[in-house]
This record gives structure tokens, sequence and C-alpha cells, in this order.
């Protein structure tokens, strides 16, 4: 089966050796009938567990009702979820497209239409997408090397070194971006002082800060949003990755009170805001309640103590359920070898695991978790 699927499809992934067919909960099952615990998440956008029946149930009464009749009309659904997001925000308007890497197109092209300006800084390490635009603000010169020449004007300062930011940010800067935990940069942290300086930079610049919550976004860190953690509020966010548990969306935040950006024109996209997807992220908004914030917090914290304790693991990071460990040998070799043992796990670079479960996840599969990764690291 996975052999026959392989040859019609570009060999643009390194998959691993196995072929899903059902999941529930924290659980995925092959097409040997075989389980496993999935602590990857289909990278952070599981938030509620496959198959959660609030977000299947109002994805199932979408589908039986409407698909699609795009943007140049009215649905109920992403008007919904726009009013949603903006009480989570605290006052926003959104664009809702399908992806992470566009809902950062469309950031980049707001900055640059609301400033006047074409300068961009973004961070050493950061990932913000694989899309011309979203490559070339990302921070990881071996991923955007191949595709050069990409957009130019853009500078890149170093993690929580406000010297380095200040000297990136020029007269020519619309745009300040960074992910509030580089997530594939290995899960680092952004600090409190650091985002303040980025604050007052962009506003010194005339500038617009946007966070990239693509993953850290709809309650994966313990907060709704993480940059709730950072007291500091930005222009713009992007969200993707968890907002529709599986669906594809993609949306971009705009803080109220900033103005000069898009018009009717500038932009646009077919599937955006698509009735199903916006039904489904409905469900997921209304779900990440305090109680699911408080567990993936608790989870969390019990999931990072854990690691701190086993086997080969130098150094843990992350928030709530996003969690990185530095561990012996390559990180790739011990989620091969997690796979084996039926847990799925992923890396973010060469030394890390990262562990991105449900938010729903329980204490005893933690442990499980815990288990199979001691036996791994062994
Ligand atoms: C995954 C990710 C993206 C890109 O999202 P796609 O949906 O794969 O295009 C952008 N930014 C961050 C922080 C991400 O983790």
């Amino acid at each position: 089966m996975t052999k026959m699927i392989e040859t019609n499809l570009l060999p643009i992934y390194a998959r691993a050796p196995v072929t899903f067919v059902e999941g529930d909960g924290c659980w995925l099952t092959d097409d040997n009938g075989e389980r496993y615990l999935d602590f990857a998440g289909g990278i952070a956008v599981i938030g509620l567990g496959h198959r959660h029946p609030a977000s299947t149930r109002a994805a199932h009464e979408q589908l039986d009702r409407l698909w699609h009749v795009s943007n140049l009309y009215w649905t109920i659904p992403v008007m919904e979820l726009a009013k949603k997001l903006s009480d989570r925000f605290g006052g926003a308007r959104t664009f809702f497209c399908n992806s992470g890497t566009e809902a950062i197109e469309a950031a980049i092209k707001y900055a640059r239409k609301a400033t006047g300006k074409v300068g961009a800084v973004a961070l050493e390490g950061s990932f913000h997408g694989r899309t011309m635009g979203s490559l070339s603000i990302t921070g990881q010169a071996a991923k955007r090397e191949t595709f050069a020449p990409l957009l130019n004007q853009v500078s890149f300062a170093f993690l929580n070194n406000s010297l380095s930011l200040r000297a990136a940010a020029l007269a020519d800067t619309g745009l300040i971006i960074m992910e509030p935990i580089l997530a594939e940069g290995g899960v680092r942290p952004v600090d409190v002082e650091f985002a303040r300086t980025a604050r007052a930079l962009a506003d010194e610049l005339g500038a617009l800060l946007c966070f990239d919550e693509v993953q850290t976004g709809v309650g994966r860190t313990g907060s709704f949003f993480a940059f709730e953690k950072l007291g500091v509020k930005p222009d713009l966010v992007t969200l993707a990755k968890g907002l529709a548990n599986g669906l594809p969306i993609g949306a971009l935040l705009v803080a109220d009170g900033v103005s000069g950006g898009l018009e009717p024109g500038d932009h646009a996209s077919t599937f955006g805001g698509n009735p199903v997807s916006c039904a489904a992220a409905c469900a997921v908004v209304d779900a990440i309640d305090e109680e699911l914030l408080a567990n993936a917090r608790a989870m969390g914290e019990r999931l990072a103590s854990g690691l701190r304790g086993l086997p080969g693991v130098s150094e843990v990071r992350g928030a709530g359920l996003l969690i990185g460990a530095d561990v012996e040998g390559a990180a790739a070799d011990v989620a091969a070898r997690a796979l084996e043992q039926r847990l799925l796990i992923t890396t973010c670079g060469t030394d890390s695991i990262r562990l991105t479960p449900p938010l729903t996840v329980s204490a005893r599969l933690v442990d499980q978790a815990l288990a199979t990764l001691r036996e791994v690291l062994a």
C-alpha cells in the first residue's frame, strides 16, 4: 500500500513507512490495524484530538448544507469565526486563507501597503513557510539558498538579542515578524524584554509588528495566543495549524486601530474562508476554554519534567504542549525508533525532538509516552 502510493507522488517528503487509516483522540491506527500514540498531532495541528465530537459535528453539518460560494458573497461560518477571533484578540479584523504560508504572504503585503515600506526584519532560526515571500523571511539559509533570488531588503536578528534587533531594523523597515516561540527552530521562546524592544522599535520606525502564531496559537502553549505571556500586543497575528483541528485554514488578524492596509482588489483567496473549515474552526475556538488551557499547561509541565529525567536529554524548552528536548545523537533516529515503538513524535533541527500532542492529552498517556521514550533513549 505505502509503496504503491509513493510511486505516484513527487518525492518531496521523507515519509516514514506507515500508512494511517483512522484517528481517535490521541490515537492513530495504521492499515494493519496497529495503534500508535500520537504526540506529533499532525505537526501541532490536532489540538482537540482526532475526530473530536464538536469540530467533527460542526464540519459534518456544514458539509451537508453548503461547501463553497467564493468571497463574492457572505457566509455565516466566516462571519462567526472572525467575530470569535476578534473577541479572543481584543478587537481585530481577519483575512482568511488556506495555510500558514498564505497567512504570512498576506502579512507581508499588508505591511507593505499599510506602511509604504518594503523592508522586513525576521529572526535567525525562524520558520515562516515555503512560498517565495515566506521563504524570504525564513531565517534558515539552507532552505533559502536553492531558490534565490528572493525578496531583498530582509534582515535577520538573533533571538533575544535586542542589540542585533536594533541593528537589523532600519528606516525602510515596514514589518518586524517573529514567532513567540521559534518552533521549527528548536522550540526557543522569545523573552519579554526582546518582545518589548520589538514593539518599541516598530513604533519608532512606523513598522508593523507581526507575531507568527501559526504553530503557537489556538491554545498550543497554554494560552489562546502565545503572545499573551509576553505582555506585548502585536499589530498583526498569523494563525493556521491548530485553528480547524486538521482542516485547511489560515488567518491574518489585523488589530483594530491599524489602518491603511489592504483594500478590495489588493489581495484575495478563492478558497479562503471556506465554510466547512470555518465551521470546524468555530467549534475549535469554542472548545479552547480555561479548562482545556489549564490541561495543556499541566500536561506540558508533566511532560517537560518527565523528559528532564530521561537518559541523554540535556535541555528541555517550551510552553504548554509545544515542547522541545535536546537529545544525544540524531533526533531523526530517536523519532524513527519511537515510531517502531508506536509513538509518533517530530524533530526540530538535527538535535531536538519535539512533542506536540493534542491539548486534550491525559496524564496517563503523557506517562505512557515518557515510558516509551525512556526505552527509546536508553
Ligand atoms: C508551519 C508553519 C508555517 C507554514 O505553514 P504552512 O501551512 O505549512 O504553510 C508558518 N509559520 C510557522 C511558525 C509554522 O510553524
